[in-house]
């Protein structure tokens, strides 16, 4: 298959109806959101959706996010909506919160693994948005990567993993959030967060009070558990080079990259080339996590340019936005952290 690079900078209006149709006819066309470049699909054709899980090889029991662009749409996909989804959406849509509600029957069983629930997002990117309205209907859509790698933040990434793949990548330019949506389950009694993103759980408890953390955001889930939410189980964001943790100040972190030097690199913030003695990519500023959250995916990806076995990362806090860094590089690091 020969993937079309469609340019919405050069061309506007006449990409979006391009992409639309191809989604229309069950076409997969990966799309620019706020968070991670996504590979939609209809989400109301199955044979479509299956496509998607083919492309990225992504495992059969991994479910996708429906995104919508109007709250209207919602009404479709799930079967009821709770109070607190409607709280939540209310301060944080069209924006990087996705909510698990009970799923309607419109929703096919592949979207959701065969779960009685669905995922549901309103992405604020305004292309993302044009091509949902110009398609007419809902759209599945996982980050746009080979299943496995770390999320795509621009187009190029997308061309990177999936040319031949797909019909077409529809190119708006560079993510800004760099980091896929915050995930919250309101299918039970209390709000459960299952995946940490730029929307922290003390931002959304300001909205809808206590909110429980699944575990497997911290910590590696156990062999044979059953996954709450299916897509925290699998290795994810690894770069084919070896991702280590340090759990240090930035110190002890520089001074152990250094005396560790041979045939590695490191991952490192905004002006800190000089105190190191190895290869490096930059993430994002210090103390910044917005900007750490950006640059990350892109960073994690140009470690394989260094030609390294190694590349050492200081190991993130646990609270606000840092978490959604943290949680992405503990999985891109296999859970391996080191203590100096
Ligand atoms: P991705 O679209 O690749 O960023 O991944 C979507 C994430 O949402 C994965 O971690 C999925 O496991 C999770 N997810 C999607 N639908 C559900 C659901 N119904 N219940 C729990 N987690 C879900
Ligand atoms: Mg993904």
């Amino acid at each position: 298959m020969k993937t079309k690079l469609l340019s919405y900078e050069s061309s506007g209006k006449a990409v979006i109806r391009k992409a639309a149709e191809i989604l229309r006819k069950g076409g997969l066309v990966a799309i620019p959101t706020e968070t991670v470049y996504g590979l939609a699909a209809n989400a109301f054709d199955p044979k479509a959706v299956e496509k998607i899980f083919r492309a990225k090889g992504r495992p059969q029991d991994n479910p996708l996010i429906v995104h919508v662009a109007d709250f209207d749409d919602v009404m479709d996909i799930a079967d009821y909506i709770p109070f607190s989804f409607m709280q939540l959406a209310k301060s944080f849509w069209p924006g990087p919160l996705t909510m698990i509600v009970k799923k309607s029957d419109k929703i096919p069983d592949i979207v959701t693994c065969g779960m009685d629930t669905v995922a549901v997002r309103m992405p604020s990117h305004p292309v993302a948005r044009k091509v949902i309205r110009e398609a007419g209907v809902p759209l599945a859509a996982p980050s746009a990567n080979l299943s496995g790698s770390p999320s795509p933040t621009c187009a190029k990434h997308v061309m990177d993993d999936m040319d031949g793949r797909i019909e077409a990548v529809l190119d708006g330019g560079e993510c800004e959030v760099g980091v896929e949506s915050t995930v919250i389950s309101l299918a039970g009694d209390v709000p459960l967060l299952l995946r940490p993103g730029i929307i922290s759980k003390e931002e959304m408890e300001k909205v809808v009070g206590f909110i429980e953390v699944h575990k497997a955001v911290y910590d590696k889930p156990e062999d044979g558990e059953k996954a709450a939410s299916p897509g925290m189980k699998y290795i994810h964001y690894s770069p084919k080079t070896e991702i280590i943790l340090v759990d240090a100040d930035d110190e002890e972190f520089a001074g152990f990259v250094n005396r560790n030097a041979d045939n590695a690199g490191a991952m490192i913030y905004e002006s800190e080339q000089d105190l190191f003695s190895v290869p490096t990519v930059v993430y994002g500023k210090k103390g910044d996590y917005d900007s750490q959250a950006h640059y990350l995916f892109e960073a994690l990806r140009k470690t394989d340019e260094l030609n390294v076995k190694t590349v050492y990362a200081r190991l993130p806090g646990q609270t606000g936005a840092a978490l959604a860094v943290y949680n992405r590089l503990i999985r891109a690091a296999g859970y391996r952290i080191i203590k100096p």
